[in-house]
């Protein structure tokens, strides 16, 4: 377990914005973790850092997921139960799983950071969700000083959320995630991007891998790499509105699109309602909105988190002000008073 004091954040986080860490400690295996204290009004967790804005310093401890590895656990034959330590980088993973002839991760490839931060906001992307896979959690729970584990019914899963970023926020530190995979491959092809990235390469009928590929080249084509572009992917969530709302604001923006959530709520397109206010590729100083994705914000070089937020308020308030609908942002803000 390495420690160190007053340490600067820049490249802990994919934004890249400057802060700094009273603490900082890298948390190497379970046992380390029953040597610590978590204090959840300044303490924080951070994985690979590409859902977070730090909008200042961090007063306390920052504890870094360092438990890596990933293995089969269990064989069934037509499906094999996969264990990932939580300091693991999400993309192996999903890389290691297809090299195994194991499938269920392929729409879910490049997404940046760590698998222990996946089932934080219940990852998704290409019409899959992390729960569709997931079978149980193992966590720290840092107020009774034990581990725990839940069931993915126990998880509280929805859209971009669960109980670990909601109502149990700060209370446990995931240490590992089982997946139940598939050796037999059913593809997964309900968004139109991807079947029309496949078809480019004529393929009618892909394989895991050649999923996997077409979800990567998407991706490259679509958002700005953090690597070269600091960001933190989608910074709002795409809001979900009844029914009755939704045929409303398509009576006054004839094009928004929009997409049945479940039984009674409508997911419209965060993007879309940005752009029609204007802010696609706007900048203010180095904080910006991105000119390939609306729902992007951007740090051109030296933006300061505060800066990234003032212009996230501003974007969340013109849309309010336009269409009435409330922008709720994907990202964690941190300190979380600032948000
Ligand atoms: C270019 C880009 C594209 C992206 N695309 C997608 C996408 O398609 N779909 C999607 O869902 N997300 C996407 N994201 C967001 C992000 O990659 C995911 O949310 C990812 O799971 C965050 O992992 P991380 O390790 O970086 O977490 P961090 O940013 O470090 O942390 C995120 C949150 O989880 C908490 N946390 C992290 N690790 C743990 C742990 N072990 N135990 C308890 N709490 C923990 C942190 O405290 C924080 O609240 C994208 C981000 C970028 C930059």
């Amino acid at each position: 377990m390495k420690t160190g004091e007053n340490l600067a954040l820049k490249s802990f986080t994919t934004f890249g914005v400057a802060a700094r860490a009273a603490r900082v400690v890298e948390i190497d295996s379970p046992a380390d973790l029953a040597r610590c204290r978590f204090e959840p009004a300044t303490d924080l967790v951070l994985g690979g850092g590409s859902n977070v804005l730090l909008a200042g310093d961090i007063d306390g401890t920052v504890f870094l997921n360092r438990i890596r590895g990933m293995r089969a656990v269990e064989d069934r034959g037509e499906s094999v139960l996969v264990e990932a330590r939580g300091g693991q980088l999400w993309h192996s993973l999903v890389l290691w799983s297809l090299r195994e002839g194991l499938s269920g991760l392929e729409n879910l490839s490049l997404i940046p950071g760590l698998v222990g931060a996946a089932p934080m906001q219940n990852i998704g992307a290409y019409g899959v969700e992390l729960s569709e896979v997931l079978e149980r959690v193992e966590a720290w729970d840092w107020q009774q000083g034990r581990m725990v584990e839940f069931s993915t019914a126990e998880c509280g899963f929805a859209y971009r959320d669960s109980r670990f970023k909601s109502r149990d926020a700060g209370r446990f530190f995931i240490t590992r995630i089982f997946l139940r995979l598939a050796r037999h491959f059913t593809p997964r092809l309900d968004y139109d991007e991807l079947r029309e990235e496949l078809g480019r390469s004529n393929i009618a009928a892909p394989d895991a891998h050649q999923v996997s590929r077409a979800v990567i080249m998407l991706r490259r084509r679509k958002l700005p790499d953090p690597t070269l572009l600091g960001n933190a992917g989608s910074f709002f969530k795409n809001p979900q509105v009844s029914a009755a709302e939704a045929e409303s604001l398509r009576a006054r923006f004839r094009d928004l699109p929009s997409f049945p959530a479940n039984a009674s709520t409508v997911k419209l397109s965060a993007a879309w309602l940005i752009e029609q206010c204007g802010w696609k590729g706007h900048r203010e100083g180095d904080a910006g909105v991105s000119d390939r994705h609306a729902l992007v914000l951007v740090n051109h070089g030296n933006a300061s988190g505060a800066e990234i937020l003032a212009l996230a308020h501003r974007v969340r308030d013109s849309v309010l002000e336009r269409t009435g609908v409330r922008l709720e942002p994907e990202a964690r803000i941190y300190p979380e008073t600032r948000t």
